[in-house]
């Protein structure tokens, strides 16, 4: 197929992009490289530097390619910054979002995968969370991964749009060539490998008094590349999946388990909690399983010492 993958030069998208091109798929990365890095496009991939802002590159780029599908990974994706600023949220992931969507349809294009996310469910009644479970998101991020949902979902009605939705819990880990470079790094376990290569001083725990066993929050963290397996098939399927271990670990389990992968002593301070932060976000990932063989390889072990030697061998991230 011929794939355009939005944001393909970001953390996540570039792991997908190897993924696609392994697998034959002919791939065209639109970024604007806000967030991407020039160094994370694969060399097989027709790079357009833009952003979905920009309505006529827009245009020519799905009249040059007639493309097959869209993998939409476009987006801001901070939980604190989006409760700061809402604004940028839903313009960007929202607004931009939709005129993909018109820019896909007039062209002739109707196969959407899109980047979601376990934000859209806010604080869950019970874990681990299913799909079809109450939706109330308790910060602007993940209002905005709904909103661009419930977009598709009416312009599937209207205009035939097929849509796949993976609701992301944590993305973690890093492929041999394509890591984690946030500029700047504002998630858990790149921070902590910052501490263990001595670049920080020491990790901030952001509340203690959570309702979880230690007080820390409790999330799900899912490999990379098991999230970019997860793509491969959804261009198969229309549907809502979500994408996680079926496992959570609180922030303490995440810092213990980096001190014995690294081997150093990681100090930890307590600090306030971070506005918009759920106690717990475990996914039940049964669906995508049962319904597209979805079949994740990386435990968390391996999702910390595959960031741990990407991290070793990129110390600064990538270059440009
Ligand atoms: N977290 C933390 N200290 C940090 C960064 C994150 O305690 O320096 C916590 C954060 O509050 C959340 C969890 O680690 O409970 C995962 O946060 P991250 O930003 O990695 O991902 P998110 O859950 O926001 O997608």
């Amino acid at each position: 197929m011929r794939i355009l993958v939005t944001g393909g030069a970001g953390y996540i998208g570039s792991v997908i992009v190897k993924k696609l091109i392994e697998n034959k798929h002919e791939v065209v990365v639109l970024d604007d490289l806000s967030k991407g890095h020039k160094a994370a496009v694969h060399p097989n991939a027709t790079f357009v530097e833009s952003g979905l802002k920009n309505l006529k590159d827009l245009d020519e780029t799905f009249k040059q390619f007639n493309f097959n599908a869209v993998i939409h990974m476009a987006a801001y994706s901070l939980v604190g910054e989006s409760v700061e600023k809402p604004g940028k949220y839903f313009r960007n992931n929202v607004i931009y979002g939709k005129s993909l969507l018109d820019a896909m349809l007039k062209n002739g294009c109707k196969k959407i995968v899109f980047s979601s996310s376990a934000a859209v469910f806010g604080e869950p009644k019970s874990v681990p969370i299913k799909e079809n479970d109450p939706t109330i998101p308790t910060n602007p991020y993940g209002e905005s991964k709904l909103m661009f949902e419930n977009i598709m979902k009416w312009y599937s009605k209207a205009y035939g749009l097929e849509y796949t939705s993976l609701r992301y819990f944590n993305a973690a880990g890093c492929d041999e060539e394509y890591g984690e470079h946030h500029d700047p790094e504002t998630h858990l376990i790149p921070i902590i490998i910052q501490v263990a290569l001595g670049q920080r001083d020491y990790i901030s725990i952001f509340g203690n008094d959570y309702p979880t066993d230690d007080g820390t929050c409790i999330r799900d963290y899912v490999h990379v590349s098991d999230l970019a397996d997860a793509h491969i098939l959804a261009l198969r399927k229309n549907g809502i999946y979500n994408l996680g271990s079926n496992e959570g670990y609180s922030v303490k389990d995440i810092i213990e388990a980096a001190r014995e992968i690294t081997g150093h002593k990681i100090p930890a301070k307590e600090s306030h909690r971070r506005p918009g932060d759920p106690a717990v976000l475990v996914a039940d990932s049964s669906k995508i399983k049962k319904e597209l063989g979805w079949n994740p390889q990386h435990d968390l072990k391996s999702i910390i010492k595959s960031a741990w030697l990407w991290h070793q061998k990129n110390p600064e991230g990538y270059k440009e």
